[in-house]
């Protein structure tokens, strides 16, 4: 018999890994509000915090990957002083706590947060004092969590090698890695070859936008050019499956190079319908990679722009998909082998939070339904 699905409540207390967040795209509305008074930006649609979360999620536009970026212009013009990053990121890991994450790597673009003078450098360590202070307040309250940050650089600039270097610079101050973002159309990421080069060079980790709108030459070019070790969305991938009229699925030389490899996908299925590169939640390609068991992990992208939680994404998919307990616990675990992070460490939050965690909600949730039928 199936047990129930999984309800909100309960996968909120589930301990989950967020590998793809966006900290831009994740801003307390009403944060949004204060720091646009703070700081004297005048171009908010509203300042009135309920009806800027309305319109962030009214004028979420369907299928329409410029209009879901222009939300960016707000949030972006509201972070650039030392305070408000600080603020922002604190915000970021509170909220990320509240939801049950138990790991996340938040990614940002020090490019984007110095129009008001701060140096790249600042605009890191104003960001990582903040999520210090929020990974601090955790630990006190007994619901430790784990925030790294990775640096990104914008793929239609071109500054990607000193971002690298950035990154580099604070790897050891709680900076994971290196991912590049932007339009893929017409900046392929071999345009930021020497950046790549560095990373690989040092050790360090890189992780990139590809495969979201356009489609296999991108991921291609990510993984056999520039090194990524995931790809960020990669849901294009399905492109190189080919689907057989016994219903059996053939995987093309690159999508089998992506499975085989346990190549990670951060795959973000709600900003994907948002911008346009899946029709639907349903028919999302993440039901498809995750039963031919490819490196599937879910992720928000942007929980303000898409009107998202790691669990609300976790509730949808059990709806869309049939997903049960173990699903979502071998997504968690999926995540949590593919972070940047120490392999004892993940070890360890493995086998002494994250399987035990899901093990005693499935647990629960079987007694429940046991009980209930007796
Ligand atoms: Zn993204």
């Amino acid at each position: 018999m199936r047990d129930a699905p999984p309800t909100i409540d309960q996968i909120r207390r589930a301990p989950k890994v967020l590998l793809h967040d966006h900290l831009d795209g994740g801003l307390r509305p009403a944060t949004v509000v204060d720091l646009a008074a703070a700081h004297g930006y005048t171009a908010l649609p509203t300042t009135d915090p309920d009806e800027l979360a309305r319109w962030f999620v009214e004028d979420r536009p369907r299928h329409d990957l410029v209009r879901y970026l222009a939300g960016f212009t707000h949030t972006v013009a509201v972070m650039q002083h030392e305070d408000a990053l600080r603020r922002v990121a604190t915000e970021c890991v509170e909220d990320l706590v509240a939801d049950g994450v138990v790991y996340a790597e938040v990614r940002f673009a020090p490019e984007l947060h110095t129009e008001a003078g701060l140096s790249l450098d600042a605009v890191v360590e104003a960001t990582l004092q903040g999520f210090a202070d929020g990974t601090a307040k955790a630990a006190a309250d007994g619901t430790p969590i784990v925030v790294r940050a990775l640096l990104t650089a914008m793929r239609s600039a071109a500054r990607s090698l000193e971002i690298a270097e950035l990154a580099v610079r604070y790897r050891d101050l709680g900076v994971a890695g290196f991912d590049v973002a932007g339009p893929e159309a017409g900046y392929p990421p071999t345009r930021h070859l020497d950046a790549f080069q560095l990373v690989k060079q040092e050790n360090f980790h890189a992780t990139l936008h590809a495969g979201e709108a356009f489609g296999l030459p991108s991921i291609w070019e990510a993984l056999q050019w520039c090194n990524a070790e995931r790809l960020g969305h990669g849901v294009r991938i399905v492109d190189d499956i080919a689907s057989e009229a016994d219903g059996s699925v053939r995987l093309g030389r690159l999508a089998s190079y992506v499975r085989d490899r346990r190549i990670p996908l951060e795959l973000c299925p709600t900003s994907n319908v948002h911008t346009g590169a899946a029709p639907s939640l349903a028919e999302h390609p993440i039901g498809l990679l995750r039963r031919l068991q490819f490196r599937v992990t879910l992720n928000t992208d942007n929980r303000l722009m898409s009107g998202v939680t790691l669990s609300s994404e976790m509730e949808r998919c059990c709806e869309a998909f049939g997903w049960e307990w173990g699903d979502l616990a071998w997504l968690s675990i999926n995540a949590m082998k593919s972070a940047f992070y120490p392999f004892d460490d993940r070890l360890a939050l493995i086998n002494g939070v994250i399987k035990p965690g899901f093990a005693s909600l499935a647990a629960q949730s079987a007694f429940r339904v046991s009980a209930s039928l007796g």
